[in-house]
């Protein structure tokens, strides 16, 4: 409880906070729970509809009227910058609140800090450098040009496996880009972004940036189906990616969805096999399988296989559990490739172990874990150990479905194509890996994976400076890059006609309107 003193409770609405857990208006409270031990670290405000309607309110005055979307795009990527700083100045403390709220390793939390501050420092840097473009005259007499603008309001809503991380992917670029924006974290986890927005808010004016708190249900919906708002930027499931675009098609809003992965991690028998070994454990069941490009489909070439699962089995054991505050846990001194906090609820450690017993049912082979760990230090939290499904099949429910928990599954392949093919067998296409010591082999094999990201002797690295995002029902549209500041942009044609004439265009036989 008192490590989150100093941390808003309530609404950012219009520059003001509101309705705090204090003194909650007709929204109520939600406790937040820490999901190492269950219990209370916070109670924050519940938004009301009249409360999401006075935020998106506040949002298009900023934009329709406010001075933030006309100021010189290198003054507001100097605040996007300076809020990148304060994230960095602030390391220590908003890590230790990402682990109270996720659980996650401190060390882990730490990291994503950094990466939030590079996402800022990068798109306070890029704003600056968006540009139209003059487009070739059809005649001496005309001016034509592509401008790049604001695309207007904004509601952002985000998961909680990585709450100030998804949320600098999305507020950072849209500052930038000169929208106004009102910001939804998960109603699991909103600690870090209420935090990153009372730093925020000074450096913005009244109505740039608000957050609201509270449900997908109604909260969520609420932002989505306002008329005034322009775009929805939604990271979290595909069950709620299809929903809210169905919702966004009453108003046509632009909509950017982020969704899940069932990511192949694809392992030929040329590999370096300690390299791919270790990277195997961590694609999977870093920060507990939470995580969107988690590797968690392991597909092994058959000469590979035994060796390559009985290496892991071995190794899977010397994975940690525990509280994230843990020096044990985060001190990264016993060895092991990864260290793990539980999972973020009981619903979903239920939900987990409901998809590994339809596997086992269906016919996969328990080599490890199965079940949450007997520790007694752990039984208050939602822990479940680091499972690996051997002699699975393409459609096998956890080989089908993301899991999003510490469950591998392991499938065995042939030959490239069907490799590619086996990888290729999903719905998703997030992202995947390819382990070879054949270069000519990691290419072509990286170029036919139908996945947004692919990476070759390696997993999970990712830089701001390079797009993310799904093929297929992984997404729509792609976040970071400079493609993710174009997403919170609208292109504008600019015809200047330079002699005007009262025949004009038509009567010169002109032709092509749309
Ligand atoms: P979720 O879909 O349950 O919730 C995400 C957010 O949407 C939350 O803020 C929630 O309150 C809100 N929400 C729920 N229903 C809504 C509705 N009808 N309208 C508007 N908002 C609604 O996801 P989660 O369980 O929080 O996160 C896990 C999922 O996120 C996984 O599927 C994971 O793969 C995905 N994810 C994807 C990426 C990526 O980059 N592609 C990154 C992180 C997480």
């Amino acid at each position: 409880m008192t490590r989150t003193a100093g941390t808003p409770s309530g609404l950012l609405i219009d520059g003001r906070w509101t309705n705090t857990a204090n003194t909650a208006g007709t929204g109520g409270t939600r406790e937040v729970r820490c999901p190492h031990d269950d219990r209370v670290v916070a109670v924050v405000a519940e938004a009301t509809a009249e409360d999401v309607r006075a935020a998106v309110a506040a949002a298009r005055r900023a934009f329709d009227s406010g001075p933030w979307p006309a100021l010189p795009a290198a003054e507001r990527g100097e605040v996007v910058t300076r809020i990148g700083e304060l994230v960095r100045e602030h390391t220590d403390e908003l890590a230790e609140l990402e682990s109270l709220d996720t659980g996650k390793p401190l060390a882990d939390s730490r990291q994503d800090m950094a990466d939030v501050a590079a996402v800022f420092r990068y798109y306070g840097g890029l704003g600056p450098a968006l540009s139209g473009r003059t487009v070739e005259p059809p005649g001496p007499d005309v001016a034509s040009e592509v401008v790049r603008e604001p695309v207007g309001v904004c509601a952002q809503i985000t998961p909680w496996n990585y709450p100030l991380l998804q949320a600098s992917w999305k507020l950072a670029p849209a500052l930038a880009a000169g929208c106004t924006v009102v910001l939804k974290p998960s109603e699991l986890t909103p600690l870090t972004t209420l935090r990153l927005a009372e730093l925020a808010a000074p450096l913005l004016p009244p109505g740039v940036l608000n957050v609201v708190l509270g449900a997908g249900d109604p909260v969520g919906r609420a932002m989505v189906t306002d008329a005034d708002v322009d775009m929805v930027s939604f990271t979290g499931g595909l069950a709620t990616g299809r929903r809210i675009m169905a919702d966004a098609a009453a108003t046509v809003k632009k909509v950017a969805l982020e969704l899940g992965g069932k990511n192949p991690n694809v392992v030929f028998a040329d590999a370096d096999f300690d390299a791919a070994v270790d990277n195997a454990l961590s694609a999977a069941f870093f920060h507990a399988g939470q995580v969107c490009s988690a590797g968690a489909r392991l597909l092994v070439q058959r000469e590979l296989h035994q060796r390559f699962v009985a290496a892991l089995v071995d190794r899977v054991g010397e994975i940690r559990l525990g509280d994230g505050f843990s020096e044990k846990v985060h001190s990264g001194q016993n060895g092991s490739v990864v260290h793990c906090g539980p999972l973020i609820s009981r619903a979903h450690r239920e939900k987990v172990a409901g998809l590994v017993e339809a596997t086992l049912a269906e016919g996969a082979v328990l080599r490890a874990g199965g079940r949450p760990p007997e520790d007694a230090a752990l039984a208050d939290g939602w822990y479940y150990l680091p499972t690996v499904l051997d002699g699975c099949r393409a459609e096998m429910t956890a080989v089908r479905e993301e899991v999003f928990g510490p469950v591998m599954t392991v499938e065995v392949f042939d030959t490239e194509d069907e490799a590619v093919a086996m990888a290729n067998d999903t719905v998703y296409g997030l992202a995947g890996a390819v382990w070879t010591g054949d270069a000519g082999r990691a290419r072509r094999v990286a170029r036919r994976l139908r996945h947004g990201t692919v990476w070759i002797n390696d997993y999970h690295p990712y830089v701001p400076q390079a797009e993310w995002g799904g093929f297929k029902q992984s997404g729509v549209g792609r976040e970071l890059g400079p493609t993710g500041l174009e997403e919170y942009t609208e292109a504008k044609h600019v015809y200047h006609n330079l002699r005007p004439a009262r025949s004009g265009w038509l009567a010169a036989g002109g032709g092509g309107a749309a």
